[in-house]
């Protein structure tokens, strides 16, 4: 068991790090970033912030050498950094849970050999691939990079073989995905946190709604029947357990027909849909990160308020400075901003989590606090 005082490790500083940072440091511990960028929202909240890349062995070897873990905040840390620090401390999650949740052919392959459902897919790895994949998947379909892809970037929506050659050459002939487009009832996420001896603790289930391929808002409970939300559960477990996984897993689901669940992707990691365990869970899943890293047993996921997250986007920055006042009216609504400097648009910035009695209330609050922030400069 590592406890306090010990220096934690994470690669990768951006606002899952820092939430990381933030909680680790909470509970006493010392906390080592790496991210090669200088304005890295965790590397500000770090005790120390190493400014290298990824790759930088002599990084690498401090990190290794000080920390009594590391654990990472993105699946696309290069596999050899994970390697080499797993050669002198322990990593969590290890370089293969990774390996697999950073491409989509190994993920849904992966899926589908533990006889879990995903949408229809063909792996692509060359122009001749795309004939067969064609004819037996059904149109509309949605080709997608194998890696590097997230937020709906690196995805073209595909209606013939035609369009589909057309895409993969767009997307640079690199290896992808070619998937169904499942008609979408609802999209859930189930996260966990699994412990070095196995033992695991599941967050309750979020509803994810999309807008332009990224999450908007996750609402929770989760408006699902019970053998729906104990299936999807039963599912993340599997996945979990199939990998030996150590660490905070976050699994995404789409459902359709009413019942009909398929995995979409799993992260290794905390996951935007789990913002509202901050405040609405005894244990975050930050702070399962860090007790499932350092050996300790996770901690209670149960949930202490109905809430409702919304992301906020550089968007809201288009006509200046989001009125924040007009969110701190609400005493119900807690702001938490990730501490960039350029808000872009599409660019997470912050979210926040509102609190109330029910469900119902909770996202009324939320679009009230939307249409606020949204008109901030109207008047
Ligand atoms: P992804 O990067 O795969 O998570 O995709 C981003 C979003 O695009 C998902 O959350 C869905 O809203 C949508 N999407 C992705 N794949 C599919 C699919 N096969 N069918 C329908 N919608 C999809």
């Amino acid at each position: 068991m590592i406890l306090p005082d010990s220096i934690l490790g994470v690669l990768g500083g951006g606002q899952l790090g820092r939430m990381f940072t933030v909680a680790a440091r909470s509970m006493g511990y010392r906390v080592w970033v790496l991210d090669p960028d200088p304005h890295s929202p965790a590397g500000a909240l770090a005790d120390r912030h190493l400014k290298a890349e990824y790759r930088d062995e002599s990084a690498l070897s401090e990190m290794g050498g000080n920390c009594a873990a590391v654990t990472t905040e993105f699946e696309n840390v290069p596999a050899e950094t994970l390697e080499f620090l797993e050669a002198r401390v322990p990593v969590r999650p290890g370089a293969r849970a990774v390996a697999i949740a950073r491409d989509r052919i190994k993920e849904k392959t992966f899926i589908r050999d533990q006889g879990l459902a995903t949408a229809p897919f063909f792996a692509i790895r060359k122009l001749d691939d795309l004939k067969a994949a064609c004819q037996q998947l059904r149109m509309p379909a949605l080709l997608k990079t194998a890696r590097l892809g997230y937020d709906g970037k690196g995805q073209v929506l595909i209606n013939s073989l035609e369009q589909a050659q057309q895409g993969f050459q767009q997307l640079g002939e690199t290896p992808c995905v070619l998937e169904e487009k499942v008609a979408l009832e609802l999209e859930l996420s189930v996260i966990l946190a699994r412990s070095v001896n196995g033992e695991t603790a599941v967050f309750p289930i979020g509803e994810n709604r999309h807008v332009n391929g990224i999450l908007d808002t996750t609402c929770v409970p989760a408006r699902i029947d019970e053998a729906v939300a104990h299936r999807a559960t039963e599912m993340a477990q599997a996945l979990a357990s199939a990998m030996d996984y150590r660490g905070v897993l976050a699994v995404e689901f789409f459902l359709a027909d009413g019942s009909e669940l398929m995995i979409n992707e799993m992260a290794p990691r905390p996951h935007n849909s789990g913002h509202y365990t901050v405040d609405a869970c005894i244990t975050s899943q930050f702070d399962q990160q860090v007790r499932t890293l350092c050996g300790l047993p996770p901690g209670s996921t149960d949930l202490l308020s109905p809430v409702t997250m919304v992301n906020i986007l550089g968007d809201l920055w288009a006509s200046g400075t989001p009125h924040w006042e007009r969110l701190f009216e609400h005493p119900q609504v807690k702001l938490h901003l990730y501490g960039k400097r350029h808000p872009r648009p599409g660019r997470k910035m912050g979210h926040y989590n509102c609190l109330a009695g029910e469900t119902g209330q909770a996202i009324e609050i939320a679009e009230q606090v939307r249409l606020a922030l949204g008109t901030a400069n109207d008047a």
